[in-house]
């Protein structure tokens, strides 16, 4: 099964890492694991779960969150499980994020921090071949006339 999410702005990697600690809580062993991402800002995330059971029995799913933050698909890749199991992840698994989902559990900002440049600060010069500054010490070019990081005059 699989099923689509938009509309929202989804950390995919907090989603996968909740939907793997759901296996464990319910005593899966179960790991996480980033696919290479495709190109054009997709990501990808595979939860492998398996449940040793009786008699030799393992079940075992693997589902995976993928697309972009606005618009991604948790699909249940592949299934080898009882009707326990079933019951698990149609139900209980998808009911829980769904509704953490749309709680906002997993929003990124709405707006993502807007990228500031470095301030530039003023290098300093080799000290044999500048100007110390009587002011403040900082080495400045040999012909500066003015200090770049005080505004001392220099010449
Ligand atoms: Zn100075």
């Amino acid at each position: 099964m699989q099923k689509t999410y938009s509309g929202r702005n989804v950390n995919l990697q907090a989603l996968a890492q909740e939907i793997n600690n759901f296996f464990l809580s319910e005593g899966w062993e179960s790991t996480i694991q980033p696919m290479t991402p495709p190109m054009g800002g997709i990501q990808d995330f595979l939860i492998r779960a398996i449940k040793k059971g009786h008699f030799h029995h393992a079940e075992q799913v693997i589902v995976r969150v993928t697309g972009y933050p606005y618009d991604f698909r948790i699909i249940v890749e592949e299934e080898h499980i009882g009707p326990l199991g079933r019951e698990l992840i149609n139900h209980r698994l998808f009911s829980q994020i769904d509704k953490e989902i749309n709680d906002g559990l997993f929003d990124l900002p709405y707006q993502a921090a807007q990228y500031q440049p470095a301030p530039q600060y003023p290098q300093p010069v080799q000290p044999q071949q500048g100007v110390r500054c009587p002011q403040c010490g900082f080495v400045n070019p040999p012909a500066a006339k003015f200090c770049a990081n005080c505004g001392y005059k220099l010449a």
